[in-house]
């Protein structure tokens, strides 16, 4: 480590320069602190940023997913459609930046390799990779949930002779029109891709593990901007409510009693309704129950059959391990229909798996394909993986990777025993996981900007959640998987990378109790004083040395 005296401290550094980081950084300025961002990227925009492969876009509605702290902002932007391309998102956060203007405050190219909490100073060091270092009083992150991309350890993946690479990292300007692709995976992100490309190469074969149950994102461009915009305090009322974050509320009805007739015409209207209205404004019980579940995946089994021509592309489409929507749904535009193309061919890698990446292309034990381009969408080490990417270490040389090991522990997904003034604005357990991102990181970034002025205020030096209070989050957390069938299916949600050593299991990564429930538990903490946490003063404050200071608990 350099050393230290010649380290810049600030008041708080926040890792990351997305949506999360840009309104923490807001936040903090606002309230006279010496705050910086520090990102690897060159520039704001985190995963909008850096996701820029064809067909990237919302599938939340733009305007539910825009921030909503500044009146301003909301009426001057005007989206061009109801769910923006990846473009217009990047546009959309960069005017953020320079209406705010904090760019000043934002430092890129800059990746953090190892964060050290100094238990003498109270304080954290950040290493970089260029050898600098940076501390601060107070560490937050805002590092992203799926930025670790994960590629399949296929033998000869390096040999590949073509383009090959992860969709995280598209080549700007690729040209793969009339050229041979092959894309392998197919979540939300290959989804996407396929739709987009498959009538512009000349050849896209699509290597499938399992498929995804996938519905219509039904985009369309933004007619009435003052229609719109007068909409929104009712729109933002109504994300206040629901548990999700999104304007879609779930049908009160449970639906495995009633006539299938009956529940067909409402998923028939569902199914022709934008956004995710059918995974998330469908009967409440599809979630729950099984019986349920299954009466609505076979619904959206029939409209794939419909959709394919071909039977045995479409049985493979359907898939047979999971119930709908207990993995993200992906939302698509005419993806069934790209397999209906002449040049588009699924392969079943259940069925006849990938033996090796060859110089020239993919070998399965069935075949030997040649391609110009291969396309990893096999997604990320999802919310603890970029933790991972840096070594965090906190008291008593505890590292984070270590306590995380078997599972995330966390208070309300925010703060780690063990790890005094570091702040995981969105990380595991946290709101920003379970519902809607922007909204759920606004209240968590206005309740950690509150719970620092707190600690400014009294002269608290260093902050951490009790044991106790982690120990009940992580039971609030698990009782979230119970009580749902979202806990059930092999997905991101539920801790699942075949691509990462040890991490083919189940880990507790989402809070599924809800937005509204988890407000509740961030507001019944600052309104009592904080008891979930243990708090020390500064010597000076407390009126005695260091050493005899004691652990006061607020
Ligand atoms: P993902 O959902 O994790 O999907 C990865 C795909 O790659 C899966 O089909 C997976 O198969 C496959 N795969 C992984 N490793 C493989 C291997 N070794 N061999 C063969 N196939 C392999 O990742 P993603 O599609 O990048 O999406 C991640 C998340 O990003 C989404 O759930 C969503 O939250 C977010 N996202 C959002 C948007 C948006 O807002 N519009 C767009 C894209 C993504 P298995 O299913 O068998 O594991």
């Amino acid at each position: 480590m350099s050393d230290q005296a010649t380290t810049t401290m600030h008041d708080a550094i926040i890792i990351g320069a997305g949506v999360c980081g840009i309104y923490m950084l807001h936040k903090l300025l606002e309230m006279g602190m010496d705050a910086t961002v520090v990102d690897a990227a060159e520039r704001p925009g985190g995963t909008w940023n850096k996701n820029r492969y064809p067909g990237a876009r919302f599938d939340s509605e733009s305007y539910t997913y825009a921030y909503s702290f500044n009146e301003e902002i909301m009426q001057e932007w005007d989206w061009s459609e109801h769910f923006a391309g990846q473009p217009e998102t990047l546009r959309y956060l960069t005017y953020v930046v320079d209406k705010l203007g904090i760019r000043d405050h934002m430092q890129f190219n800059r990746t953090v390799t190892a964060a050290r909490y100094d238990e003498d100073r109270c304080c954290w060091h950040l290493e970089f990779a260029d050898g600098q270092s940076l501390s601060c009083r107070y560490l937050c992150t805002a590092i992203g949930l799926l930025s670790a991309p994960t590629k399949p350890r296929y033998e000869g993946v390096p040999c590949f002779e073509g383009e090959s690479f992860h969709t995280y990292d598209w080549p700007e300007g690729l040209d793969y029109s009339n050229k041979r692709v092959a894309v392998i995976g197919t979540g939300a992100t290959g989804v996407q891709i396929i739709s987009e490309i498959a009538d512009k190469v000349s050849e896209l074969k699509v290597f499938q593990r399992r498929p995804n149950w996938c519905a219509p994102l039904k985009n369309s461009k933004i007619e009435d901007q003052a229609a719109l915009k007068a909409w929104y305090p009712e729109m933002l009322e109504k994300m206040g409510q629901t548990l999700s974050g999104f304007v879609h509320s779930p049908i009160l009805v449970p639906s495995k009693d009633l006539p299938l007739e009956e529940k067909e015409a409402v998923w028939e209207e569902l199914y022709d309704q934008p956004g995710f209205g059918i995974w998330l404004g469908n009967y409440y019980d599809i979630l729950l129950d099984e019986d349920a579940n299954q009466d609505f995946s076979d619904f959206i089994a029939r409209k794939i059959r419909q959709r394919v021509n071909d039977p045995a592309t479409a049985e493979k489409l359907i898939p047979k391990d999971h119930g709908f929507g207990t993995r993200r749904v992906p939302l698509e535009t005419r993806y069934f229909e790209a397999y209906n193309n002449p040049n588009v061919e699924l392969i079943d890698i259940g069925e006849t798996p990938i033996e090796r990446i060859t110089p020239t292309g993919i070998k399965t034990s069935e075949a030997d394909y040649e391609f110009d381009i291969i396309v990893y969408a096999t997604g990320f080490d999802a919310i603890t993986g970029a933790f991972d990417h840096i070594d965090f270490v906190g008291r008593g040389g505890e590292k984070l990777r270590d306590k995380w090991e078997c599972d995330p522990l966390t208070y309300l997904g925010l703060q780690i025993v063990g790890f005094p003034n570091l702040f995981s604005l969105a990380g595991p357990q946290s709101a920003s996981v379970g519902s809607n991102f922007p909204p759920a990181i606004q209240s968590v970034v206005d309740w950690t900007t509150e719970l620092v002025g707190y600690l400014e205020k009294n002269k608290i030096v260093s902050c951490e959640p009790t044991l106790a209070s982690e120990q009940a989050w992580q039971a609030d957390v698990k009782m979230g998987y119970d009580k749902t069938l979202l806990g059930n299916a092999k997905s991101w949600f539920t801790g699942y990378n075949s691509n990462v050593d040890g991490l083919d299991r189940f880990r507790h990564m989402v809070y599924f109790n809800g937005a509204p429930k988890l407000r509740e538990s961030l507001g019944n903490e600052s309104e009592n004083g904080y008891p979930g946490f243990r708090m020390e003063k500064s010597p000076e404050a407390s009126g005695q040395s260091k050493e005899d200071a004691p652990v006061e608990a607020f």
